[in-house]
C-alpha cells in the first residue's frame, strides 16, 4: 500500500531520544522542550513560542490569552480540520464560518470584509454580528494544505475593528506568503507536530507570538496554572498541556529536516502538476503568485462530468491498486455540532470533488508514477476515446 503521508524519521531522532532516556528527562520538562520553542522562535523571527502537548491544545490555548470569552463569536473558514472549531467551543464561544476561495482553497479575504462591513454593526466600540448579538472577538485564518491564506487583507480588516488574528498554521510550517514565515504573521500563531503533519513531534504543538504577556500567560495556563509550584497555590483554572522531552527530543530532529521536507514535498508536487495538466477533468492545487507552498498533501479535484468517475469512485479505484488518497473534511457547517442550515458551495465543492494523493515525504519515483499512471488508466477505463496514455517521461522533471 502507498500511504496518503507518512512521517519521515531519518535523522537524529534515535540520538535525541535516547538522550532522553540515558539523562532521565522524559515528561513535561526538560532541555529538548526549551530547545524545540528556542528553535521555533528562531525560525520565524518571533519573540516567544511555546510548546504544547497538541496542535488543537495550542489553539484552545491562544483562542483563552487572546481574551475570547464564553458567548462571543470567532470567524472560521467553512472548510478545515474539525479542531480549529472545537477549540472555539471549548472555550465557550461559537465559530461563524466564511467560504474558501475558489482559486486557492483559502479563506477567502473578500467574503470576511462583506460579513464584518455587512452583517455586523458596532456597539460601543465592540463590534457584534447583527443576526445573533454576538461580539465578534477573533478570526482564525488557517492555512491549509501547505498553502498560506491571504492574510494582508484578513489582517487590515481584523484590526480596523479591534479583532485578533490567529493563524491555525498547523498544516503549514515552512509554508511563506510574501516570503514571509507563515506563523508569525496575525497576533499569534498555532502549530501542530501531529503524526500526518511535514514535521512531526508524534504528538505537540506550538503557539508562536511576538506578545509576551500573551506567552507568559500560555506558559501559565498550559502548565496547570501555578502561582506557586512549591506550595500548590492556583489562581486559575489550567491546563495539563504542556509538551514532553521525548516529544520535543523528536521534534528538534524532525526541525532540522523541515527544509529537506519541503523542497521534497514540493518536488514531488511539481511531479504530480507536470503529470495531470494535461488530463482532463483533473484540476490539482495551484501555488498563487505570492504563495511559497509546502503542498502538505497534494490534492487533485475530480471533475466526475469529464473525467468520467467522480473522485470517491476514482479513490475507490486507486485503493484496489493498493494506493490511498482521501477526500478532504466535510466542511464544518455540516457537522452536527456546527449544523445551523447555513450553505457555503465553494467549500461544499471541494469536499465533494478534492482528492489527496500520496505525499510522504519520502515518496520514491516508482511509487508515484505509480499514482499517475493509476489516475491516468482511470481515465482509459471510462473512455476509449482518450487515446493519450500517460508517458513516465511527463514525469522526468529536473526538481
Ligand atoms: C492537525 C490540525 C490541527 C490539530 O492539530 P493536532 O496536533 O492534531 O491537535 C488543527 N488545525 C488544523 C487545520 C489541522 O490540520
Amino acid at each position: 500500500m502507498i500511504p496518503l503521508s507518512v512521517p519521515c524519521l531519518d535523522g537524529n531522532e534515535w540520538r535525541y531520544l535516547k538522550e532522553c532516556l540515558d539523562t532521565n528527562w522524559v515528561s513535561s520538562v526538560g532541555p529538548f522542550v526549551d530547545k524545540f520553542e528556542q528553535l521555533i522562535a528562531q525560525r520565524l523571527g518571533a519573540k516567544h513560542a511555546v510548546a504544547t502537548s497538541t496542535g488543537t491544545a495550542a489553539l484552545h490555548t491562544a483562542l483563552l490569552v487572546a481574551d475570547v470569552k464564553p458567548n462571543d463569536a470567532v470567524l472560521v473558514p467553512a472548510l478545515t480540520f474539525v479542531a480549529t472549531a472545537n477549540a472555539v467551543r471549548y472555550v465557550g464561544a461559537d465559530p461563524v464560518f466564511i467560504d474558501v476561495d475558489p482559486t486557492y482553497w483559502q479563506m477567502d479575504p473578500q467574503l470576511v470584509t462583506e460579513f464584518l462591513e455587512r452583517q455586523c454593526r458596532v456597539n460601543n466600540g465592540q463590534l457584534h454580528d447583527r443576526a445573533t448579538g454576538q461580539r465578534i472577538k477573533a478570526v482564525i485564518p488557517v492555512h491549509l494544505l501547505g498553502h498560506p491564506v491571504d492574510i494582508d487583507p484578513i489582517i487590515e480588516i481584523s484590526h480596523s475593528y479591534g479583532l485578533h488574528v490567529i493563524e491555525d498554521a498547523a498544516e503549514s510550517i515552512g509554508a511563506q506568503y510574501r516570503s514571509q514565515a507563515v506563523g508569525h504573521l496575525g497576533d499569534i500563531a498555532c502549530f501542530s507536530f501531529n503524526g500526518n503533519k511535514i514535521i512531526t513531534s508524534g504528538s505537540g504543538g506550538m503557539i508562536v507570538t511576538d506578545n509576551s504577556s500573551w506567552a507568559e500567560r500560555a506558559r501559565y495556563l498550559t502548565t496547570q496554572a501555578k502561582n506557586d509550584a512549591s506550595e500548590y497555590v492556583h489562581d486559575e483554572i489550567g491546563f495539563n498541556y504542556r509538551m514532553t522531552n521525548v516529544h520535543a527530543a523528536l521534534g528538534c530532529a524532525q526541525l532540522e529536516q523541515l527544509d529537506s521536507h519541503v523542497s521534497r514535498k514540493r518536488a514531488i508536487a511539481r511531479r504530480y502538476l507536470k503529470a495531470f495538466e494535461q488530463l482532463e477533468g483533473i484540476e490539482p492545487m495551484r501555488q498563487a503568485p505570492w504563495a511559497l507552498c509546502t503542498y502538505w498533501l497534494f490534492t487533485i479535484l475530480v471533475a466526475a462530468d469529464e473525467f468520467g468517475m467522480d473522485s470517491r469512485q476514482l479513490r475507490q479505484r486507486l485503493a484496489s491498486l493498493g494506493i490511498e488518497s482521501r477526500p478532504l473534511w466535510r466542511p464544518l457547517h455540516l457537522n452536527r455540532p456546527y449544523d445551523k442550515g447555513l450553505r457555503f458551495p465553494v467549500s461544499e465543492r471541494l469536499h465533494q470533488c478534492a482528492l489527496s494523493l500520496p505525499s510522504s515525504p519520502a515518496l520514491s519515483r516508482e511509487e508515484q508514477a505509480h499514482v499517475i499512471e493509476a489516475v491516468w488508466g482511470a481515465l482509459q477505463r471510462q473512455s476509449n476515446s482518450r487515446a493519450q496514455r500517460w508517458h513516465p517521461a511527463h514525469s522526468r522533471l529536473q526538481d
